[in-house]
């Protein structure tokens, strides 16, 4: 789908429910009652949004890419907190202590019915927790599996809280037809939580795959190959990722992404570069030939297919290698007639991961800490190394495909908005997803 028609979609879903309770309406109140009613809505209708944006939906991620789609998800959940942080404080009205025979549509009562409100205060909480958690989850250093279920365990549980708020102390939300469309859209989000930690690996149990290979490619860098096991494989194009299971249950959660390094044009097989960093990948060395896993995917918009640019700029960052490798690969494969130019930077050289396939043709080889009798380029992936590597006619006329660190890749974009590439020639991918 594309981003326009997404952000339309968006925007629809999010304001359906303020829509649909002013057309239910009910007598005039004050200016500051709608303003409440309006903020609580909208910051309901924006968390329950919150579940599709993360529930790993190709049209959506196809469309705007999934750090796109990632970073909007964290930006609204703290709009949603601002909003249902502000909603209690413009209430104004005679305390009721409950719904009054006299005021069934609260005009002039505000409930202070302790059960109505409760939950709507616990969701509250729970969710400026779980946004504070979410902001300072690096620093809190915690197991991100652990992480992961808290997120989608607390998020569960303040939707079904805020329906019941919204329900029982709401002014709108009491009125059965809103009733009805609150727990239709609750039931919606809640179904995208059962779709990834349910469907999905149900649908992944039939199609196992068995890891062919684990190679180590660098001290830190391993290939690991696996197969498709009873089914033609995965349909998928150069550059894309996957989330990964390797030797554990399809429902365990257990699932990490990475990006395909090998070509849609070399078969079924699919490879992986993998760079040591955390519990699991620190121990892919350990994973046995033979071994069932299962992929979820595929997902990204890293990809050249459809492109007609007249080269292709890959610069790639340690690990970030693997997209561009998969899409290097497959123009060696179908003997892609674009130029191809690869810029491929490492700290040391014995990072530097396939090197006799990659060959020395139009690639660029930058090293930060070089040995004596090192050739190549040196220092960063900045500006002043673009300008050598790129001409003003390929900055205005190539596409650039870049993964890697953040910093090359803020500096990579910085310099070649500032050369005139179009912003619609840079796709990049960036290894954190959350
Ligand atoms: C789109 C994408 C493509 C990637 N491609 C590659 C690749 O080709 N090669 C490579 O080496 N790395 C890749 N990564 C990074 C890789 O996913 C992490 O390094 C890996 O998940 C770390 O897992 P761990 O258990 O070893 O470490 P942990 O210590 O558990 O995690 C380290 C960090 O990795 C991220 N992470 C861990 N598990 C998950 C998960 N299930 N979902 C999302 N993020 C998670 C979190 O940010 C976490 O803080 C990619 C990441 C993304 C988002």
């Amino acid at each position: 789908m594309k981003p326009f028609f997404l952000i339309m979609a968006y925007l629809g879903a999010v304001t359906l429910p303020l829509i649909l309770s002013a057309w239910v309406g009910g007598p005039p109140r004050s200016y500051h009652q709608e303003l409440a009613s309006g903020l609580g809505i909208l910051a309901f209708s924006m968390i329950l949004m919150e579940f599709i944006l993360s529930g790993r939906f190709k049209a959506i991620s196809s469309g705007v890419g999934l750090d796109l789609t990632m970073r909007f998800h964290q930006v609204m959940a703290r709009t949603a907190l601002v909003f249902a942080l502000l909603h209690p404080f413009f209430y104004q009205g005679t305390p009721s202590g409950g719904q009054r025979p006299w005021d069934p549509l609260r005009v002039l009562t505000i409930t202070t019915d302790f059960s109505a409100l409760s939950t709507g205060i616990v969701a509250y909480l729970l969710l400026a927790s779980l946004a504070l958690l979410a902001i300072g989850r690096t620093q809190l250093d915690y197991k991100y599996e652990t992480w992961r279920l808290l997120h989608g365990v607390g998020a569960l549980l303040i939707a079904v809280l805020l329906l019941h708020h919204t329900v029982y102390a709401g002014r709108y939300g009491a009125q059965p037809v809103m009733t009805w469309v609150w727990i239709a859209l609750t039931a919606v989000a809640a179904g995208t939580l059962l779709t990834v930690y349910l469907l999905v690996p149900f649908l992944q149990k039939a199609r196992p795959w068995r890891v062919t290979s684990v190679t180590r490619l660098t001290p830190k860098q391993w290939e690991l190959t696996v197969q498709p096991d009873g089914h033609p494989g995965l349909d998928y194009k150069a550059g894309q990722f996957v989330w990964l299971n390797a030797g554990h249950s399809p429902f365990s959660m257990k699932e990490n992404p990475f990006s395909i390094c090998s070509a849609p044009a070399a078969g079924p097989e699919i490879s992986f570069m993998v760079r040591e960093l955390g519990d699991f990948t620190r121990t892919i060395g350990q994973i046995k030939t033979g071994t069932v896993a299962y992929l979820d995917g595929p997902y990204g918009t890293l990809s050249v297919d459809d492109r007609t640019e007249p080269g292709i700029a890959l610069i790639a960052g340690g690990v970030g290698l693997a997209p561009l490798l998969g899409i290097l690969r497959q123009m060696r494969l179908t003997d892609d007639s674009r130029k191809v130019k690869l810029v491929y930077g490492n700290r040391v050289i014995e990072q530097i991961a396939y090197r006799d396939e990659l060959g020395a043709d139009d690639l660029i080889y930058v090293l930060s800490e070089p040995p004596e009798t090192w050739q190549g380029e040196t220092g960063l992936i900045d500006a002043a190394l673009l300008d050598r590597v790129f001409s003003a006619r390929e900055f205005s006329q190539w596409l650039f495909v870049m993964c890697g660190p953040r910093i090359m890749m803020d500096g990579v974009e910085d310099h070649l908005i500032n050369r005139g590439t179009p912003p619609h020639r840079i796709l990049s991918e960036r290894f954190n997803y959350d």
